[in-house]
């Protein structure tokens, strides 16, 4: 088992573990205890996650006569609203949950960020552990301690910053995820490789079959790489201030891409496809090398990422939400663009020509 230790100042939050391994959910009761003590341990999870795994790690927590419960809602995004969330807490009143109690979050993303979002909120805070599921919530979503949920008018609009006391990644987990969200979580691990680290864009060009394969060593290493490069980047810069932008490579017309799409197109399947958008302007506007361009292209694709944006997008639609994200920041967008492989930078605005001709080259 790896172990990645995540230093937070000391004033806002104590520091965590990240274990990382095959099979840790089989110590997973011990490492709670010593991070996590509490008199009542509440399991939150989704009704998919409880029927694979929840019973299990049930079991694990009565065996060694620790005090738990599980709490089950609903998967998907449609989950992470207020009325789960209300649900949610008004199942932890009848379990008699109270400040001495810890709550675990055993799930995706949707878990993760619903359990947090709770655990920061729930009689002014109670402690929470992560044991994320999916390959984006073990390499993104649970390392940062941003926790939200989501209202009718848009997506995160209620949340906090609130650090767990530990995250266990379990890669046996990833036996079961369905290939589309194992490719969606590809997407951000090829983002690491981008933005941060050559040397493990080189690693997964060498060993993108065997992820698919789901080869338990590689996976092992590719998620310690991983969780190393988030980790470093939200230690330096736990509230997103200034380089954790860098992690929003791709996420501008991703997220343009996402909505535009009413969320039919994945996460990881829209950041994919405004990662290849950023390349195709960062090699027309600034020089990023056209090999750089095309191994980030090839890649994606060997990831199981389409690369051509679906007719039914419209470039306008796109457009126009660029245009309100750029209401939000002030006059500029601000696109993280590369230099060249691992040397990203923000820049201050695109020419909507620019923006308009890239996008419509990619449509299919
Ligand atoms: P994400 O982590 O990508 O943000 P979700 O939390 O919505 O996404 O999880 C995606 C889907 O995968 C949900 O339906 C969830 O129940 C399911 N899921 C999560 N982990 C696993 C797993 N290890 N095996 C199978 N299905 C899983
Ligand atoms: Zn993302």
């Amino acid at each position: 088992m790896k172990k990645i230790k995540v230093n937070l100042d000391k004033k806002v939050a104590s520091s965590y573990e990240i274990c990382i391994g095959y099979d840790v959910l089989d110590r997973i009761g011990l490492l709670i205890v010593k991070n996590m003590p509490a008199l009542h341990y509440i399991i939150i999870t989704d009704v998919n996650v409880s029927a694979i795994y929840g019973g299990l790690l049930l079991d694990r927590l009565k065996g060694m006569a620790l005090p738990a419960d599980m709490i089950e809602f609903p998967a998907g995004e449609d989950a992470k609203s207020i009325g789960t969330t209300i649900a949610i807490v008004e199942r932890l009143i009848k379990l008699g949950a109270d400040r001495k109690s810890a709550l675990i979050a055993l799930g995706g993303g949707v878990v993760g960020d619903v359990t947090g979002f709770i655990a920061s909120t729930f009689m002014r805070s109670v402690p929470y552990i992560q044991i994320p599921t999916t390959l984006m919530a073990q390499v993104d979503s649970s390392i940062g301690g941003k926790t939200a949920i989501d209202l009718p008018e848009g997506k995160n609009l209620l949340g906090t910053f609130y650090q767990p006391r530990g995250v266990y990644i379990d890669v046996k987990f990833l036996d079961t995820l369905p290939e589309d969200e194992m490719s969606s979580g590809l997407a951000e691990v090829i983002k690491y490789g981008i933005i941060d680290d050559v040397a493990f864009f080189n690693f997964l060009e060498r060993n993108i079959e065997a992820i698919k394969d789901r080869d338990r060593d590689v996976l092992e290493e590719m998620i310690e790489n991983s969780c190393r490069i988030k980790k470093g980047i939200v230690e330096i810069d736990e509230k997103e201030l200034g380089l954790r932008r860098v992690l929003n490579f791709g996420h501008t017309i991703g997220h343009a891409i996402e909505a535009e799409s009413n969320y039919t197109i994945s996460h990881g399947a829209a950041v994919s496809l405004g990662m290849l958008a950023a390349a195709k302007i960062s090699e027309r506007l600034y020089d990023l090398p056209e090999g750089d361009r095309e191994r980030i292209e090839h890649l994606l694709e060997s990831a199981g990422l389409s690369c051509r944006i679906p007719q039914t997008i419209t470039t306008d639609g796109i457009i126009t939400r660029l245009r309100a994200d750029k209401k939000k920041e002030g006059d500029t967008i601000h696109f993280v663009l590369l230099k060249k492989m691992g040397m990203p930078f923000i820049n201050g605005g695109v020419p909507e020509s620019v923006l308009r001709e890239t996008v419509e080259g990619m449509k299919k």
